[in-house]
């Protein structure tokens, strides 16, 4: 994750890139090159590609539901893609097939959760994890270790989780301690429990054509199933993926791919990647760099997927910052035809298809339908 070290830009008219290459706003024409569309669902077909997502996207309710939450503000352009409000109908829909399981094979789903050190950030996502589980009906268990641990410990835990027929996911927090060697401890998790996919199995599965993972890492498959539950083509678009991270640019170039996008990874050694940022229909941003992709860098009419979370100091905010991602969102907005907020946009996603990736973990280790 990106550290909390980028409490340096408080709003896109101070971002350190690009400044001087900005081209003003009004003299970009607005051309739509997505349809987004709410209604069509049938149009939008969860093919074997997709189904590796394994989440229920033909919810007519849900796209109705959606139309609503279109911004309102007139000078707005590009539609609101509401992960929060997606998050909420995928948890629904997951609770409903827990009570169904629980009711027809006497099984709960089990989330476990290791953390390692006393990291705030950690346990807040540790906790946020734990109330979401509770929501849906997922029974979890976490393990709560000293920084000073060995890679040992974390390793007998990781084995009895392994073992316990209760446990159907097993997620060990990140950052690691310094010390440990997180290859090794990440690797030590089953393949069948490894819901947060960071295994490199499920990653080389997911990166081989012709090969399934048995998980996605959970925030990279929260943007596609918001880009599908949108009706969002990717099949055919060029898309543009900024960070190569383990968890989540990498993992999101490799889904783009599979959903047959044209896929180019901009990282921090590209060069100029305002240009190469502006050829995508379809923009994933990983980066952690707050407001870092303006107004300027968007092909009129693309999708923007913000992933980034990042704290900016805002005195008049009662915690003294505020949380940006890595798009400069007012400015994005008069360009894109959709994009998503932060936060409320893929944050929320992130813990929706952690839940769903133990649900379908708990399904098929029962092999109930
Ligand atoms: P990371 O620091 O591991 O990776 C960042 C990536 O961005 C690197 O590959 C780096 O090359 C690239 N990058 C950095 N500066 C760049 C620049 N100026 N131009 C182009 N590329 C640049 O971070 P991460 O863990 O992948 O997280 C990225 C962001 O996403 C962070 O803000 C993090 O908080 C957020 N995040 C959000 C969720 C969620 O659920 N919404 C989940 C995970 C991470």
């Amino acid at each position: 994750m990106a550290s909390a070290s980028a409490f340096i830009v408080p709003d896109c008219s101070s971002s350190s890139t690009a400044a001087s290459r900005f081209i003003p706003l009004n003299k970009i024409r607005i051309r739509r090159v997505f349809q987004i569309n709410y209604h069509p669902i049938s149009a939008v077909r969860w093919g074997p590609k997709s189904s590796l997502l394994n989440i229920n996207i033909n919810n007519r309710r849900l796209f109705s539901s959606m139309a609503l939450t279109v911004a309102s503000n007139a000078e707005t352009i590009a539609k609101v893609i509401d992960g929060k409000s997606v998050a909420k109908h995928i948890k629904e829909e997951i609770s409903t097939e827990i009570t169904r399981m629980k009711e027809a094979i006497g099984v709960i789903p089990g989330l476990a959760v290791v953390l390692v050190g006393d990291r705030k950030d950690s346990a807040t996502y540790v906790r946020n994890k734990k109330k979401a589980c509770d929501d849906v009906g997922i029974k979890s268990y976490e393990i709560h270790l000293p920084e000073d641990s060995t890679e040992q410990e974390v390793l007998k835990y990781i084995s009895e989780f392994n073992d316990d027929p209760s446990v159907h996911g097993i997620l060990v927090q990140l950052p690691l301690p310094r010390h440990m060697n997180e290859e090794n401890i990440l690797s030590a998790v089953s393949i069948e429990k490894d819901v947060d996919g960071f295994h490199p199995l499920n990653i080389g599965r997911l990166a081989m054509r012709g090969r399934e993972p048995m998980f996605v890492p959970c925030t990279p498959k929260g943007c596609i199933v918001l880009l599908y539950r949108y009706g969002v083509t990717i099949k055919g678009k060029r898309a543009v993926v900024i960070g190569r991270s383990n968890i989540v640019g990498m993992p999101a170039a490799l889904l783009l791919q599979r959903e047959d996008a044209t896929v180019t990874i901009v990282h921090s050694r590209t060069k100029n990647p305002e240009e190469i940022v502006r050829q995508a229909d379809i923009v994933i941003s990983a980066a952690g760099q707050p407001n870092m992709v303006r107004g300027s860098w968007i092909k009129p009419g693309a999708v923007i997927i913000d992933v980034g979370i990042n704290p900016v100091d805002d005195p008049e905010s009662p915690r003294g910052y505020r949380l940006v991602g890595d798009v400069c969102y007012e400015e994005a907005c008069q360009v894109a035809s959709a994009i998503t907020p932060v936060p409320g946009g893929v944050g929320p996603m992130t813990i929706a298809m952690l839940l769903s990736n133990t649900l379908s973990s708990a399904k098929r280790a029962h092999n109930f339908e």
